[in-house]
């Protein structure tokens, strides 16, 4: 691991597929590959990544979610007690409809998950890396259950089942492990009463960087249509981030970028790393260098130097992937010009 400089630069989560591992600018894209070539395919797919956030001057890199289908489902598949044979139409985030897998006895972790492509990750770059996991509330909110009747009891079995992986992926090299919680922009009394303390569970005893990402969703359709109900400003962090400033949890990732959300939240999250999300990840438009280090310096009203990390909104998968090869390239330009600033 290479020291990280001022303003370390790092993504929210995924890349896109190379259309010989996936179909191209599509969400849960199956797979082109099976068996033995899939596996050697999703290691050469997460190379390439590497090498693209390296050239890109990306500080703290991932595995793009090279090796992943879906970022909550590819986790559950390989959980006990639950049935992906007969899905359940559920509404995921209060937003939109999906056939989902169903939770029909108690969930446990007969083995790990992505400790073995964590390892290829970490030994893969001298960079500091860092490892995407769902976060508990999104786990529940991403299927139906119907062994536990309760939201919360399923939050903090999943919260342990995360916690066994985090361990290991920690034990793997990982520097720094982010939890995704999409659904904490939306359940706020459940995100009061027992999301931030299943998080913590999850994160139990790490002794490496532990992050949180809340966002405002992909540039999917249904989260475009849900942006426009939520008004002129987005206060949906102002709920979240009182309890994360009180929390174990080192990092928050945020969006930013074209977003509605009032900059001077980000105070309330003071003494915690801000991952300010100054990459938009619903437009094709590449952002410039000067815009992305805009961004930041708007950030540095609210939060010290030293807690903030330039990111992107959210994870980039749907996009083409010369557009998201792009905006790393200015997302990395855009920290350094900020860097030359504070010499
Ligand atoms: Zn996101």
């Amino acid at each position: 691991m290479t020291k990280t400089p001022l303003f370390p630069a790092t993504i929210a989560g995924s890349l896109p597929k190379p259309g010989w591992l996936s179909e191209k600018e599509k969400l849960w894209a199956p797979w082109r590959l099976e068996g033995e070539l899939l596996e050697e395919g999703k290691r050469d797919a997460v190379s390439l990544v590497l090498h693209d956030q390296e050239r890109a001057g990306i500080d703290i890199v991932s595995d793009g979610e090279q090796t992943r289908q879906h970022f909550v489902t590819s986790f559950i598949e390989a959980l006990d007690g639950i049935d992906f044979e007969h899905k359940k139409t559920v509404r995921i985030r209060d937003r939109y409809d999906a056939d989902v897998p169903v939770v029909v006895g108690p969930v446990s972790r007969p083995r790990p998950v992505n400790v073995e492509y964590a390892r290829f990750l970490a030994q893969s770059t001298d960079r500091s890396t860092k490892f995407t996991l769902p976060g508990p509330m999104t786990m529940v909110d991403t299927l139906a259950d119907e062994y536990y009747g309760s939201r919360e009891a399923l939050a903090w079995e999943f919260a342990r089942a995360l916690n066994a992986e985090a361990r290991e992926l920690e034990a793997a090299g990982i520097d720094v492990i982010q939890f995704d919680e999409p659904a904490f922009n939306v359940f706020f009394d459940d995100v009061r009463a027992w999301g931030v303390q299943t998080l913590e569970r999850a994160a139990e005893g790490l002794s490496c960087k532990t992050a949180v990402h809340i966002c405002y969703g992909y540039g999917v359709k249904a989260n475009i249509e849900w942006k426009k109900t939520l008004g002129e400003e987005w206060r949906q962090y102002e709920h979240v981030f009182p309890l994360l400033q009180l929390s174990s949890i080192d990092q928050v990732s945020l969006e930013c970028r074209n977003s509605r959300v009032p900059m001077e939240l980000i105070e309330l999250l003071r003494g915690k790393d801000v991952l300010v999300g100054a990459i938009d990840v619903a437009t094709n438009e590449v952002e410039t260098p000067e815009q992305v280090a805009e961004t930041l310096r708007k950030a540095l009203d609210y939060v010290a130097p030293e807690h903030l990390y330039p990111c992107t909104n959210c994870g980039m998968v749907p996009l083409p992937r010369d557009v998201a090869r792009r905006k790393l390239h200015a997302l990395g330009a855009g920290a350094a010009l900020l860097r030359s600033e504070f010499r």
